[in-house]
């Protein structure tokens, strides 16, 4: 049975499809992800198109027995513009789709919320913190996140000097004594305040967080290997982030 449906979404990946036609891959809160054929996107003027990050209802008419998905129209809500002014803002929400990629929409409702309203913090934040929550509160929203407060192999709260080391059994941080990475990814205790007082409060207040520039660069590089560690998958877009002067 063919049928038309209609939900909000996003587009995080857009790419050129056979030789006239684009295919959005949309993160929809009631959908996980789907893939949509956006028809006559790379040639018609006149045709309906839905470039990276355009944030809308979309409807969709589904052709069951082709197992193919089409866009029929949409209703706009954001195109995110923020999220394409400059090198930084780019490559975060590059990164933020490979990371919403990788969770293949299994928590839809939870990451939309989380991966729109980032997109809008990039307007009036600094791209690394912004690139920073959205890491760990994505690692906490797929449900392997971790409290920063007591080490999940042995149980032991962790005193307040304590540098955090990382346990691939648990994949997971932990206490020093439970490290089994050489100490290759630690966390610094000032390092681990912040993560675990930001992730106790909401997004726009975790972002106003006074943090200096050296602090945010290790804060970064610490949670997109923290991501990769966890996940097991390597991110494409960590490298160019990382790589990214101040600016
Ligand atoms: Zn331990």
């Amino acid at each position: 049975m063919d049928r038309n449906e209609s939900a909000p979404g996003i587009v995080i990946k857009s790419e050129r499809w056979k030789e006239r036609d684009r295919m959005a891959t949309v993160l929809s809160p009631v959908w996980g992800l789907r893939r949509i054929r956006v028809y006559g996107a790379q040639k018609s003027r006149k045709a309906i198109k839905a470039p990276l990050y355009t944030e809308a209802v979309f409807h969709v008419y589904e052709n069951r027995e082709r197992g193919l998905t089409s866009l029929v129209d949409l209703d706009l809500i954001s195109i995110h513009e923020a999220a394409l002014d400059g090198l930084g803002p780019s490559f975060t929400a590059a990164m933020m789709s490979e990371v919403a990629l990788a969770g293949h929409g299994a928590d839809g409702p939870a990451m939309f919320q989380l991966f729109t309203s980032c997109l809008d913090a990039l307007e009036d934040h600094r791209w690394r913190r912004v690139a920073i929550q959205f890491v760990i509160r994505a690692l906490d929203s797929a449900g392997v996140g971790t409290d920063y407060e007591n080490c999940p192999v042995c149980s032991r709260p962790y005193p307040d000097d304590m540098v955090l080391g990382f346990n691939s059994q648990v994949s997971s941080p932990c206490c020093w004594d439970c490290d089994s990475f050489q100490g290759t990814l630690i966390l610094p205790p000032s390092a681990r305040r912040y993560i675990h007082d930001s992730l106790h409060c909401g997004l726009e207040q975790a972002l106003a967080f006074q943090v200096s520039l050296l602090m945010e660069q290790r804060l970064l590089r610490y949670s997109l290997r923290l991501w990769s560690a966890v996940q097991q998958v390597t991110l494409n877009s960590a490298d160019l982030l990382l790589s990214l002067e101040d600016d």
